[in-house]
């Protein structure tokens, strides 16, 4: 279904994926790659164009803006975000956005890739498509959409209702937030900045998808520290730090508790480096659960594993530290679920059946939430991100947009 909002989300998803934005984990930087500021500032110059207020860009990467409420409407503060970032896990730089207008239902060809195909067989929400108009990239980066889409809907929904001062709606906030996919998007300073009784991050992907449950995750660092001795003169004095640490891996559970052998509700253990020589290494690792109890268990076992090894060997060290990263959102928003309901109302606005399959990963509306400002996350319609055969519908992204404006609306009749 063709609506006023298509050219324009076309057009900003074309304009916005063009820029190189990615993020970077291994930067110490905030944000963690200077690029980013050029979304940044595009944003905060077509905000101020459009005629919204208190635009300002922080010194964190984030670009805020307002939009007042229609005058006599008392409404709570809602928060729209979206992240100007993406993903590090695939090339992004030279997005070359190609709209495939009234898509025919069967393969995509890519021109910079002519191995590569796009279709319903190996993407198969594209099959419900036939007639939407497509945007993917051109085959050698990702798209971006994830989280380009996100940009535009928030930009349109927000020029829509500055456009239209007659529709009624409570002071909106509207921040686009760098390093997300790095997990570092949310800076300690923004929820105080934002302002917002709750938000929601257009950051999700099928049309009707309304999330408000993630894992609850910690990172661990494991040290092994051996005792280093010249090959050649060390027996009995060697301790291998490698030895030990692979001793630390094959003792931690190999068919049960990881991401390959896990699904669902189910959480995991996840070893995801290991650095360093016979003298001392490093072991990395993540821990997910939906449950503290069952993060907490995941902790509980790598500590065992930890002592156990070590106690195998006496001149070594090994310590174990766990810090946590960010916390099932559902602990705060189960308490009220008003701007779950409130989005779930919005869905069924506009036809949609909502639902939402906890993710298995976190938003930056995870760390929102725990700061004090719930933020469930609603859908864009992008497909397949972080890889080449990332793709959106135009048309998709027009829901979203609907969505976010029948959302502001709710939230101003309470
Ligand atoms: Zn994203």
């Amino acid at each position: 279904m063709r609506t006023e909002f298509d050219s324009e989300l076309e057009q900003r998803l074309v304009r916005y994926a063009a820029i190189d934005s990615q993020s970077d984990e291994d930067s110490p930087s905030s944000p963690s790659t200077a690029i980013q500021l050029d979304m940044a500032r595009l944003l905060v110059e077509e905000l101020e164009a459009m005629g919204a207020e208190e635009v300002r860009l922080t010194d964190y990467g984030t670009v805020l803006a307002t939009i007042p409420a229609t005058p006599g409407v008392e409404a709570p503060v809602v928060g729209l975000l979206a992240h100007v970032d993406t993903a590090p896990a695939y090339n992004a730089t030279g997005v070359k956005p190609v709209v495939h207008r009234n898509y025919n239902g069967g393969e995509i060809a890519f021109a910079d890739a002519p191995e590569l195909r796009l279709s319903p067989e190996n993407s198969p929400y594209l099959g419900e498509k036939a007639g939407d108009d497509i945007i993917t990239a051109s085959g050698t980066t990702l798209l971006g959409a994830d989280d380009k889409a996100g940009v535009a809907i928030a930009m349109t929904a927000a020029r829509h209702l500055i456009d239209n001062p007659a529709i009624p709606h409570g002071k909106i906030r509207l921040a686009f937030t760098p390093d997300e996919e790095i997990g570092r998007g949310v800076d300690q300073r923004l929820p105080a900045d934002l302002g917002a009784d709750f938000a929601y991050t257009f950051d999700g992907s099928k049309p009707g998808e309304i999330i408000y449950e993630t894992f609850s995750a910690d990172a661990a660092l494991v040290t092994v520290t051996g005792v280093s001795a010249h090959p050649g003169w060390a027996k009995d004095k060697l301790v291998n730090a490698l030895h030990l640490a692979s001793k630390i891996v094959q003792t931690l559970p190999q068919v049960t508790r990881t991401p390959e052998t896990t699904d669902g509700r189910d959480g995991f253990l996840h070893l995801t480096e290991i650095r360093g020589n016979a003298a001392a290494c490093e072991l990395k690792l993540i821990l997910r659960d939906f449950e503290l109890d069952g993060l907490e268990s995941h902790g509980a076992l790598l500590r065992q594993v930890c002592e156990a090894v070590a106690a195998t060997e006496p001149r070594a060290k090994i310590t174990c530290a766990i810090r946590p990263q960010y916390r099932n959102m559902r602990y705060w928003l189960e308490k009220d679920m008003t701007p779950v309901e409130l989005a779930r109302e919005a869905c069924r606005a506009v036809g949609l059946d909502p639902q939402g399959e906890p993710i298995r990963g976190g938003t930056d509306g995870s760390r929102l939430t725990e700061m004090g400002v719930p933020t469930p996350n609603i859908f864009t319609g992008m497909q397949e991100i972080h890889g080449p055969l990332e793709w959106i519908s135009v048309q998709d992204m027009a829901v979203a947009t609907k969505v976010a404006l029948e959302l502001v609306q709710r939230a101003a009749k309470g």
